[in-house]
Protein backbone atom coordinates (compact mmCIF):
# COMPACT_ATOMS: atom_id res chain seq x y z
CA UNK A 1 0.00 0.00 0.00
CA UNK A 2 0.89 3.70 -1.16
CA UNK A 3 1.33 6.08 2.21
CA UNK A 4 -1.43 8.02 1.54
CA UNK A 5 -0.49 11.85 2.34
CA UNK A 6 -2.57 14.75 1.89
CA UNK A 7 -1.81 18.11 -0.04
CA UNK A 8 -3.54 19.95 3.09
CA UNK A 9 -1.82 18.58 5.96
CA UNK A 10 1.68 17.04 4.90
CA UNK A 11 4.33 19.43 5.78
CA UNK A 12 6.58 17.11 3.70
CA UNK A 13 6.09 15.52 0.51
CA UNK A 14 8.81 13.70 -1.45
CA UNK A 15 9.77 14.65 -5.05
CA UNK A 16 9.78 11.61 -6.62
CA UNK A 17 11.50 10.46 -10.34
CA UNK A 18 10.82 12.12 -12.89
CA UNK A 19 9.13 15.64 -12.12
CA UNK A 20 6.07 13.75 -9.97
CA UNK A 21 5.73 14.26 -6.17
CA UNK A 22 4.01 12.40 -3.14
CA UNK A 23 0.08 12.40 -2.69
CA UNK A 24 0.40 15.03 -5.79
CA UNK A 25 -1.93 14.03 -8.64
CA UNK A 26 -0.51 14.56 -12.58
CA UNK A 27 -3.59 15.31 -14.44
CA UNK A 28 -3.01 14.93 -18.27
CA UNK A 29 -5.29 17.45 -20.01
CA UNK A 30 -7.93 16.23 -22.48
CA UNK A 31 -7.26 16.97 -25.79
CA UNK A 32 -8.89 15.80 -29.00
CA UNK A 33 -8.35 17.47 -32.46
CA UNK A 34 -10.77 20.57 -31.68
CA UNK A 35 -8.21 20.90 -28.19
CA UNK A 36 -6.08 24.31 -27.67
CA UNK A 37 -3.47 22.70 -26.33
CA UNK A 38 -1.04 19.59 -27.20
CA UNK A 39 0.84 17.08 -24.53
CA UNK A 40 0.46 19.38 -21.52
CA UNK A 41 0.18 17.83 -18.30
CA UNK A 42 -0.73 19.13 -14.72
CA UNK A 43 0.28 18.93 -10.92
CA UNK A 44 -0.89 20.86 -8.25
CA UNK A 45 1.81 21.04 -5.49
CA UNK A 46 0.37 23.68 -3.60
CA UNK A 47 -2.91 24.67 -2.83
CA UNK A 48 -4.51 25.23 0.89
CA UNK A 49 -7.04 27.09 2.83
CA UNK A 50 -4.70 29.37 4.51
CA UNK A 51 -2.20 30.62 1.02
CA UNK A 52 -3.61 33.07 -1.41
CA UNK A 53 -1.75 31.36 -3.97
CA UNK A 54 -1.40 28.42 -5.59
CA UNK A 55 1.25 26.64 -7.25
CA UNK A 56 1.40 24.03 -9.74
CA UNK A 57 3.75 22.16 -12.10
CA UNK A 58 3.05 21.68 -15.94
CA UNK A 59 5.21 20.17 -18.35
CA UNK A 60 4.89 19.89 -21.86
CA UNK A 61 5.95 17.19 -23.78
CA UNK A 62 8.50 17.74 -26.63
CA UNK A 63 6.81 19.54 -29.47
CA UNK A 64 3.57 20.59 -27.48
CA UNK A 65 2.27 23.49 -26.37
CA UNK A 66 0.00 24.80 -23.91
CA UNK A 67 -3.31 27.23 -24.59
CA UNK A 68 -2.71 30.80 -26.47
CA UNK A 69 -4.84 32.60 -23.49
CA UNK A 70 -5.25 35.74 -21.43
CA UNK A 71 -7.25 36.44 -18.41
CA UNK A 72 -7.12 39.08 -15.32
CA UNK A 73 -4.91 37.11 -13.12
CA UNK A 74 -1.19 37.43 -13.39
CA UNK A 75 1.11 34.31 -13.83
CA UNK A 76 4.66 34.02 -12.31
CA UNK A 77 6.35 31.03 -13.97
CA UNK A 78 9.96 29.32 -13.46
CA UNK A 79 10.68 26.78 -15.69
CA UNK A 80 12.36 23.62 -13.80
CA UNK A 81 13.15 21.44 -16.57
CA UNK A 82 13.99 21.41 -20.36
CA UNK A 83 13.47 24.40 -22.77
CA UNK A 84 11.22 25.78 -25.83
CA UNK A 85 9.81 29.19 -25.82
CA UNK A 86 7.02 31.35 -24.77
CA UNK A 87 5.10 34.46 -25.93
CA UNK A 88 3.75 37.15 -23.63
CA UNK A 89 1.70 39.86 -25.59
CA UNK A 90 3.95 39.66 -29.04
CA UNK A 91 7.16 39.12 -27.46
CA UNK A 92 8.66 35.95 -28.18
CA UNK A 93 11.79 34.64 -26.16
CA UNK A 94 13.64 31.39 -25.77
CA UNK A 95 14.14 29.95 -22.25
CA UNK A 96 15.38 27.46 -20.08
CA UNK A 97 15.65 25.71 -16.82
CA UNK A 98 15.46 28.64 -13.67
CA UNK A 99 14.96 31.37 -16.36
CA UNK A 100 11.66 33.30 -14.71
CA UNK A 101 8.72 34.42 -16.80
CA UNK A 102 5.91 37.05 -15.97
CA UNK A 103 2.80 37.30 -17.37
CA UNK A 104 0.72 40.42 -17.11
CA UNK A 105 -3.00 40.56 -16.47
CA UNK A 106 -4.96 40.72 -19.82
CA UNK A 107 -1.92 39.52 -21.93
CA UNK A 108 -1.79 36.88 -24.47
CA UNK A 109 0.64 33.69 -23.37
CA UNK A 110 1.73 30.47 -24.71
CA UNK A 111 4.71 27.96 -24.16
CA UNK A 112 6.14 25.84 -26.46
CA UNK A 113 8.36 22.75 -25.84
CA UNK A 114 10.94 22.48 -27.65
CA UNK A 115 10.97 19.36 -30.32
CA UNK A 116 13.59 17.56 -28.76
CA UNK A 117 13.08 18.37 -24.93
CA UNK A 118 10.01 18.65 -22.48
CA UNK A 119 9.05 21.99 -20.75
CA UNK A 120 8.32 21.84 -17.67
CA UNK A 121 7.46 25.30 -15.17
CA UNK A 122 6.25 25.81 -12.10
CA UNK A 123 3.47 28.92 -12.48
CA UNK A 124 2.02 30.68 -9.47
CA UNK A 125 -1.74 32.20 -9.40
CA UNK A 126 -3.75 33.60 -7.63
CA UNK A 127 -6.19 30.71 -5.83
CA UNK A 128 -9.48 32.73 -6.66
CA UNK A 129 -8.81 33.81 -10.50
CA UNK A 130 -10.95 34.83 -13.35
CA UNK A 131 -10.94 31.89 -16.31
CA UNK A 132 -9.26 32.03 -19.12
CA UNK A 133 -10.20 33.88 -22.70
CA UNK A 134 -9.87 32.17 -26.00
CA UNK A 135 -8.84 34.42 -28.73
CA UNK A 136 -11.23 35.23 -31.74
CA UNK A 137 -10.03 34.34 -35.39
CA UNK A 138 -9.81 38.61 -35.44
CA UNK A 139 -7.38 38.26 -32.01
CA UNK A 140 -5.48 35.98 -33.88
CA UNK A 141 -5.34 37.72 -37.08
CA UNK A 142 -3.97 40.77 -34.98
CA UNK A 143 -1.27 38.63 -33.14
CA UNK A 144 -0.45 37.27 -36.37
CA UNK A 145 0.23 40.42 -38.05
CA UNK A 146 3.54 40.87 -35.94
CA UNK A 147 6.07 38.36 -38.11
CA UNK A 148 7.84 36.88 -34.84
CA UNK A 149 4.12 35.82 -33.91
CA UNK A 150 3.20 34.25 -37.09
CA UNK A 151 6.23 32.49 -36.87
CA UNK A 152 5.69 31.15 -33.40
CA UNK A 153 2.63 30.19 -33.78
CA UNK A 154 3.25 27.85 -36.71
CA UNK A 155 5.77 26.22 -35.02
MN1 LIG B 1 -2.76 31.43 -18.36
Amino acid sequence: MPEQISPQSATLRRWQDDFGWQGVDRLAYKQDATAPFLNVSRQTLFSHADLAGELRYFEVAAGGHTTLERHGHVHGVMVLRGHGRCLVGTQVDDIGELDLVTIPAWTWHQFRAATDAPLGFLCLVDSVRDRPVLPTPEDVAALRAHPQVAAFLES
